[in-house]
């Protein structure tokens, strides 16, 4: 038996970024991308193919009719130079442009603490435009980085949009207890939502003849965000992240209830086909 467990689909962020590079396409026969428009892989290559997008490199000698199309989770502002010439198109999450005009008038005095992953996109986008950020490395341990920090005075708590909810609480609780929180953003909720669906719907099964699939690029943090929390709540639980069915040892899954979720990174034909796939083995 194979279900599926929360939401799929793209988020209104993919959709709008889709949406942008086919608007920047209209206009423009080349198009220029930093980096993958999406987390979403063979998505990607699609995407670009059709939409005559090559990825830049310092080597490239830019065409004049061509234009620059920014990712959606963000870019450092630096990343912009090579293309002040040519047009350009930012496919940003318009969530994430909620928060830059957020950041644009910061309370006097108050401490402002940007919780991401280092090197992400998302993260060099904030820290760059927004140099007074005082960040917290959400892939290492939380609290010896606070206690370093030593907190104090007013503060903000601004996290990535995908960071997971536990770090993000850890970090509230800590600035709570330890300064004049005047507020935080929440993270996407979109995504949440998928995560808190799944854990929940997982609580009633038998962990041992049951296996989840978060549907999703292991490049897209989402995907790793869901799944590192539905393993953190149910640690005898087997599942993984993957995209297809040949992503699979289908011998394993045989006897097995299959529970599915998916990343906002990828649309609602790749999960149905999954599911499809699973259905035409047997499962
Ligand atoms: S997951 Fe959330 S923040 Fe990321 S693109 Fe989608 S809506 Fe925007």
């Amino acid at each position: 038996m194979v279900t599926i467990i929360s939401d799929i689909g793209f988020c209104y962020g993919v959709r709008n970024a889709i949406n942008e590079l086919k608007k920047a396409h209209s206009k423009f026969p080349i198009l220029y991308l930093n980096h993958p428009l999406i987390h979403n892989e063979e998505l990607n290559r699609k995407l670009m193919e059709d939409n005559g997008a090559f990825f830049y490199n310092p080597k490239t000698k830019l065409n004049p009719l061509g234009s620059v199309v920014y990712s959606a989770h963000g870019h450092p502002l630096e990343e912009e130079i090579p293309f002040k010439e040519i047009q350009s198109f930012d496919a940003i999450c318009p969530l994430i442009v909620k928060r830059y005009e957020f950041l644009q008038k910061p309370v006097k005095n108050a401490t402002y603490y940007f919780l991401g992953k280092k090197n992400h996109q998302e993260t060099l986008g904030f820290l760059s435009r927004f140099p007074f950020l005082v960040f917290i490395d959400s892939s290492l341990d939380l609290l010896p980085q606070l206690k370093e920090l030593r907190p104090s005075g007013k503060t903000f708590l601004i996290p990535q949009t995908t960071v997971s909810q536990d770090s993000f609480q850890i970090c509230s609780d800590y600035l709570n207890s330890k300064t004049e929180l005047l507020g935080y953003l929440p993270i996407c909720q979109l995504y949440s939502k998928r995560t808190i669906d799944a854990i929940s719907f997982l609580k009633k099964v038998d962990k041992k003849k049951s296996y989840f699939v978060v549907v999703g690029d292991k490049t897209s943090s989402n995907a790793n965000e869901i799944y590192r929390a539905i393993k953190k709540s149910y640690p005898a639980l087997e599942g993984k992240i993957a995209l297809k069915i040949t992503d699979f040892n289908l011998k394993e899954l045989r006897g097995k209830d299959i529970y599915i979720t998916s990343a906002t990174s990828v649309s609602e034909e790749e999960v149905k086909s999954l599911l499809d796939s699973f259905n035409n083995c047997g499962l």
